[in-house]
């Protein structure tokens, strides 16, 4: 009889769990299954320094081959693995494996590379973050100063001075800071003095704006200023056009990064570009 009633249970709530509900858990229960099963790869995506023209480093950008989907985009899944917490193992996997990555391509003699690689909020508030990324150099024989780590402006405004003192840790270490997506978070300018950062990335959105309007522009011209009155390096991303490229130079932007020299890609097809030292950019 209770069996029963249970069972009632079941099909008279089931209705009531929405289709999104329902979503998350087999997305939750894949990520799990994709992080055991090694399905995550790294894509990585040239860095061009605009002084010399060439290829100083990459980013790693994390994707999803999913056996039945493809290839999985990190807008598809980052947000739902930092919700549960599955972005922590995820995220030291990247970590690992982008060091080692650029390890080997130093080793190829390919040059001496950076690698910069994307934190989640919630990996950037693990007590144990800085003990983590002093493992991976460690294991993988990175020099720490090949390595940048990117951050956004909400991770260290939620709690400022813990960052401030996170930041400090990994600094004292060797390792490269930097600010992605600056400009479109909601830090202030008067923190952003104190933050020991090396690098900010203009934020695609502003890139796109550069020959879209003059304000557009004057928002770029005025980031590259802040950046190096502050004594920090500047990184447009998302850079398309011959136009955009042109303007970045034009104002003093050190390195860019973009579909204009360069997707992410699979490690080969990328090793390919980082053997030629430098790239041309695509004439769209
Ligand atoms: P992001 O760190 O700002 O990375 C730049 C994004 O812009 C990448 O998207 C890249 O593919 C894309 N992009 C680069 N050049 C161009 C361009 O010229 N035009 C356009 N339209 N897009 C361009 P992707 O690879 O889909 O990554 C999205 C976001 O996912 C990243 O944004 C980053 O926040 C996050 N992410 C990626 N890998 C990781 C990871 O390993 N860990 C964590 N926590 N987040 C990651
Ligand atoms: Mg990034
Ligand atoms: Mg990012
Ligand atoms: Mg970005």
């Amino acid at each position: 009889r209770a069996k029963q009633n249970g069972r009632n249970a079941v099909q008279f709530y089931a209705p009531h769990m929405n289709a999104h509900a329902l979503d998350r858990l087999a997305l939750e229960g894949a990520l799990r299954g994709a992080l055991r099963d090694q399905q995550f790869e790294l894509h990585f995506q040239p860095q061009v320094d605009l002084h010399s023209g060439r290829v100083v480093g990459t980013e790693a950008l994390i994707r999803w081959r999913h056996p039945l989907l493809g290839t999985v985009r990190p807008d598809r899944f980052i947000a739902l693995a930092e919700e549960t917490g599955l972005i922590v193992p995820i995220g030291a996997w990247a970590l690992r494996s982008a060091c080692s990555q650029n390890r080997d391509w130093q080793r190829a003699g390919l040059g001496q590379l950076r690698v910069a690689v994307n934190l989640s909020a919630r990996q950037f508030s693990e007590p144990d973050l800085v003990q983590t990324v002093r493992q991976v150099l460690d294991d993988t024989g990175l020099a720490p100063d090949s390595l940048e780590i990117e951050l956004t402006e909400s991770m260290m405004m939620a709690d400022v001075e813990s960052a401030i003192e996170t930041m400090r840790c990994l600094k004292a270490m060797g390792v490269k800071l930097s600010i992605d997506d600056f400009g479109t978070g909601y830090s202030s300018l008067a923190y952003l003095k104190r933050f020991p950062v090396d690098v900010l990335k203009i934020d695609r959105s502003f890139v796109r704006d550069i020959v879209v309007s003059r304000d557009g522009a004057a928002m770029v011209d005025a980031i590259v200023s802040l950046a190096h009155s502050l004594r920090m390096q500047v990184i447009a991303e998302g850079v398309e056009t011959i136009e955009q490229l042109d303007y970045l130079r034009g104002c003093g932007c050190d390195e860019v990064q973009g579909h204009i020299f360069a997707r992410p890609q699979p490690v080969e097809a990328v090793e390919a570009l980082l053997r030629q030292g430098r790239v041309a950019p695509v004439h769209a």
